[in-house]
Order: C-alpha cells, then structure tokens, then sequence
C-alpha cells in the first residue's frame, strides 16, 4: 500500500511524543531526528528532508508551542502542515483551452514508467467529465505500445489515432491535429516514446514535438516504485523541455514514497495524478492536503484540534486537567469544565484532547452534549452549598433533598450527577496512579 511502512513509522514516533504529555525541546528535537531518519529511509530526497524538519524545528521548539494546551498535536499539526506544502499546498489539475479550443497534452516518460497505460487512464478521466479526447500514438519505434494503445482506447470508447512507424512523431502530431479539428475533440493526448535511461535523441524528439505543435500541458509521468531515480528523471526531463505537471505511477505498490514527496520540492512542478494500480480507473486526482492525512493517518482530528483551541479558554482546561490529574476534582470544577464543553459539540473528542484524560474511556451514557441536560446538571451544582461543591462527601439524603428542589429537579437526578462525579474522580485516581508509568493508548490516533 502507498506509504505503508512511512506511515506506520511517523505514527509511532508521534504515538510517543503523545503519551509525553509535556513536552521538552529536547523530546521535540528527539522526536524530529527520528522523523528524519523515517523520511531517509523513504528514500526522500536529502536536501528535501533537511529543509523539511529544520522548517518544523524552527516552528515547534517555540515555548508557544511547548506552552499550548496540547504540545504534541501542536508539533503534529505543524508536520502536517510542512508535508501539505511540501508536497503541494494546493490541488492542480490539467489546465484546459479555453471552450471551442483543443488542448494538447504531451506525455512524456522512460519506458515502463506506465506512460501508455497513463495516457489512457487520463483520457477516460477526461471523457468522463465531459470532453472528447483523442488518444495518439507517437511512439514510432515500439509497435507494441501502438497496440496497448489502441486496445485500452477501445476499452472505454475512446478513438485512437495511429499512422504507423514510417512518419516522424511530429507529423503524426500534426495529423492527429487536423483530424481532432474535424472529429471535435477538444483533447489530444500524445503517447510519445520512452527509453530506459535519460537519452539526448529521445529529449531531442519531445523538444521537435513541442517546437512544431503548440503543446499546452506537458506532462511527466514517473514510476514511484523507483524513488529517487524518479525525481532524478523528473529533473532531467524539466530542464531540457519544461513540464507542467508530473504523474505518479504505481503509488499503490510504493510502500516508501520518497518520490512522490521530493518531486515537487526538487523540480518546483506539481503532481497532477497518481496511479493507483493497474485498471484504467486506478488514476486518482493528487490532493496534496489528503495524502498528508493519509500518511499521518489523522483524520479529521486537526480541525478538531483547531475548534477546541479556538473556543475553549486554554487556562481555565490547564487548570482544570491539573487537578485532573491529582485527583483533586470537585464540583466546582466539574461545573467549570461542564461550561467548557458546552462551547463545543462533540464531547467525546474535546474530551480526548484534555491532556490527561486522552484515551480514557468515560462512563457510558456519561455526559451528552445535550443543552438540556446541561442545564440541569449546572442547575444542580449551582444549588449547592460551598462546602457540598468542594467536599461532596457530605452529600447525604436531606442536603440531596434540598439541592433537587433548588434545582426544580427529582432527588434521583441529584443521585445520578453525583453518582458521575464519583465515577469520573475514581477514574481520575486510578488514572493518576498510571502517570509516570504506561499509558495505553494515546489521545488521538
Ligand atoms: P510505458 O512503457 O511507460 O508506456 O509503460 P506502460 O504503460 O506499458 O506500463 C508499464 C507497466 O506498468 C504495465 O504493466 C502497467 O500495467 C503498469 N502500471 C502502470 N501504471 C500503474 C499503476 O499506477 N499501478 C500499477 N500497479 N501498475 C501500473
């Protein structure tokens, strides 16, 4: 799978860094040093890795950082941040003439890099949102690949235009031209010939292509599987005939991903798409903000983090998540933090991002985020005396009995609530008892 052994590495060293609580600059920098030897090992480019951590480093040792709420989203949230801009910022896609124009695309690649199979994957992406391209086979030398064209062209509709191997590939380009503008269709789409290595008659040939027929999109199509080899090529190609785009092939197989994360930052140009297996529908538009997720495998946890930060007054959880952990709760913060939560919608995630309370598993039917119900509960603490709040302990039948009826409610809501908080303190103990030693599981992942 794409990314597998990248991924599963960077979320162990972010498993860690969780399970810290407090973080140090020293467990940051420890914690870097270990993301770049994952990347290396992904076969990223060197210079790119350098750059990459010394951009985080740079954002995560700050005592903002360290200081916040959640030191350790924080730093994975700037990772997060770093690879979307390294590997892209934004979605790009092929830009188009404009209507009634016809749009030619160059595909340009070694053999083997799945540049035919590419060509025909693209035009029935295309098809399939409305246009009607034409698939043509530049490729003179092998008649093979002429072949694999028209039979994957014939497989989803689409017309092939071939004149043989006798022509030169500009002339066939050319043709092709004349016979889109009769046939309308707006797309052309060149499968020119590859060769194993970089070799000046094959750049030669892409260059006499792009000199005789305005070529709008000149695209590269790169084999993941090949790593570095990949950005290499990817350089060689851009300098000699200026791409504007590069494909990622056989991303499925690529457990690494060193190519598909250093192209951009090596060659300045963007990844358009990447092939995800073999069927022509395994071609997949690249969203740069995805793929990161997919590596880091976070979900939608960032916006959460986002939210929490945004609504809860950061001193007040600190304060609250202190006494947390030793087990010093009483109502009083049990009320605090109740009119924390209520800024927020999803309680079981806010809760998780409490330092300290991450990967607990709070009382079933615990607290809703129901406005209802806490206004009830507030209501019912808000009833109490200062010594019920800070020594619920003294809480027997007659002081219940008096607090339900301030609160307009039944004695055996009273019963519940404190029931809860007694639960959630006993849990805070035990909790408190783990810190210092293992702590299963961590608040996100
Ligand atoms: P070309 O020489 O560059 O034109 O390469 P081909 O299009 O002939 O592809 C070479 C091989 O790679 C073929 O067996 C394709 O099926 C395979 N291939 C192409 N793209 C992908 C991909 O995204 N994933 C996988 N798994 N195989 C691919």
């Amino acid at each position: 799978m794409a990314f597998e052994s990248l991924s599963e590495k960077l979320q162990n060293i972010f498993k860690s860094l969780r399970g810290k609580g407090k973080l140090s600059e020293a467990d940051v920098k420890a914690a870097l040093k270990e993301v770049r030897m994952a990347l290396l090992e992904a076969d990223v480019n060197f210079k790119v890795v350098k750059k990459f951590v010394a951009d985080i480093q740079e954002r995560a040792v700050g005592t903002e950082v360290l200081e916040s709420l959640t030191p350790a989203q924080h730093v994975i949230k700037i990772v997060n941040e770093e690879l979307i801009k390294l590997i892209g910022s934004e979605t790009k896609e092929i830009i188009m003439q404009p209507q009634g124009e016809i749009t030619v695309i160059m595909m340009a690649g070694l053999q083997g890099a799945g540049k035919t199979t590419t060509a025909a994957k693209l035009a029935g992406k295309l098809k399939s949102k409305g246009n009607t391209p034409l698939l043509v086979a530049c490729d003179v030398y092998r008649p093979a690949a002429v072949e694999q064209l028209k039979i994957n062209g014939e497989k989803q509709n689409i017309p092939v235009f071939s004149m043989g191997n006798n022509l030169s590939p500009v002339d066939i380009a050319k043709a092709a031209l004349e016979h889109a503008k009769k046939n309308h269709n707006n797309i052309l789409i060149l499968d020119t010939a590859g060769r194993l290595h970089i070799d000046e008659k094959m750049m030669d040939e892409l260059a006499d292509i792009k000199k005789n027929i305005n070529v709008n999109q000149t695209l590269l199509v790169v084999d993941a599987m090949t790593g570095q080899d990949a950005v290499n090529v990817a350089e060689s190609f851009n300098d000699k005939i200026e791409l504007d785009g590069i494909i990622v092939t056989k991303l499925d197989g690529d457990t690494r991903g060193g190519a598909a994360l250093s192209i951009k930052a090596v060659t300045g140009k963007p990844i358009l798409y990447v092939g995800m297996g073999e069927k022509l529908s395994d071609l997949e538009v690249f969203h740069p903000d995805r793929m990161a997720g997919r590596i880091l495998g976070m979900g939608d946890i960032l916006s959460l983090i986002e939210k929490a930060e945004a609504e809860m007054d950061a001193d007040k959880v600190k304060q609250i998540s202190r006494k947390l952990q030793k087990a010093e709760f009483d109502f009083n913060d049990f009320l605090e933090q109740l009119q924390q939560i209520k800024k927020m919608g999803d309680l079981g995630g806010i809760l998780n991002m409490l330092p300290g309370i991450g990967g607990m598993n709070l009382p079933a039917g615990g607290l809703q985020p129901d406005e209802k119900q806490f206004s009830r509960v507030e209501a019912i603490i808000l009833s109490m005396n200062v010594k019920e709040r800070t020594d619920p302990a003294v809480l027997n039948p007659s002081r219940k009995n008096r607090i339900a009826k301030g609160a307009g409610v039944n004695i055996s809501e009273v019963n519940r609530i404190v029931k809860q908080f007694e639960q959630m303190k006993k849990m805070m103990k035990q909790f408190s008892g783990m810190t210092g030693g293992k702590r299963k599981g961590g608040g996100f992942g």
